[in-house]
Parts: C-alpha cells; structure tokens; sequence
C-alpha cells in the first residue's frame, strides 16, 4: 500500500510529489516560523530530498536569515512565490509546508517544538510530545525513520 503526498503551489507552477510517508511530522511555535508564514506555527514534513520528486516547475531558493545568525533556505514557487519548502543547512533532508499539500490533513504533528514561544492560545493535545526548545531524534521518531536517517549517513 503507498500514499501519494501531493501538492504543490498556488499558482499550479510547482507540483511536487513525496513518495513515502513522511520522518518525522513538526509543529514548530519558534518566533522565525511564527514570522516567515505570518501565522502561529508553522508545520514541517521532514522528508528525505531524495523522496521529494518535483512534477513540474522549478523553485527558487531565497537565504532567509534567522534569529540565531543562520541561514535558512527557503524554495519557493518563482512566479506566485508560495514557500513550498526548506532546509536547514542539510540539502539531503527537506522540510516540506504541510499546507502546501493537495490534501494537508494527510499528516498531523508528532511533536511539537519552540513551545516556549507558543501562542498561549494554543492546547496542544496531550498525546503528542511536546518540547520547549528541541528534542532529541530517539525520543520520538519512529524506528523505521531512525533507520532511514542512519541511511543517509
Ligand atoms: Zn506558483
Ligand atoms: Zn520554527
């Protein structure tokens, strides 16, 4: 059994494709996603870039600086310039926006991070983890993501 993960931008430039379940789903409540999408979280499909297969267009790469003095990577559709996904100074492993799926209830959280800055209007359920800053792989990624994470080396 596989799912197909589509999505794509508002224009309909870009169409991607995520070709297995996701590693690991975030909800990150940190202060630089808070601003990046103007809303109170944002919601990241971590995925190997190697199952992230475009379907059309190209996007374009914007260095967006964070808070922390870094840089953060950001791919977004040229024309209507919908961020269709990251990275964080590791090409091999892409953080696709949830939102920017055909069908964004395909994935749910499971873990929530930076809730230090959450909004404080925001119950997390109980059953996913939670973190106030970060947390470390182990503790809440499946086996068979660890696995593939050890995969890529
Ligand atoms: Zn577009
Ligand atoms: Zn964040």
């Amino acid at each position: 059994m596989s799912i197909a993960f589509d999505g794509g931008c508002s224009c309909g430039a870009i169409r991607y494709r995520l070709t297995s379940e996701p590693l690991v789903v975030h909800c990150c409540h940190c202060l630089n996603c808070q601003r990046q999408t103007g809303s109170a979280f944002v919601i990241n499909v971590l995925i190997e870039a190697e199952r992230l297969e475009l379907l059309a267009g190209e996007p374009r790469r914007v260095d967006v600086p964070r808070d922390d003095g870094s840089v953060q990577k950001i791919y977004r559709c040229p024309t209507c310039q919908v961020a269709l996904y990251s990275d964080y100074g590791r090409p091999d492993i892409r953080f696709v926006r949830a939102g920017t799926l055909d069908d964004p209830s395909q994935v749910t959280p499971d873990v929530h991070i930076f809730t230090r800055s959450k909004r404080e209007w925001i119950r997390l359920p109980v059953s996913v983890p939670a973190f106030e800053v970060y947390y470390h792989r182990n503790e809440v990624w499946r086996p068979e993501s660890l696995e593939r994470m050890k995969a890529l080396g």
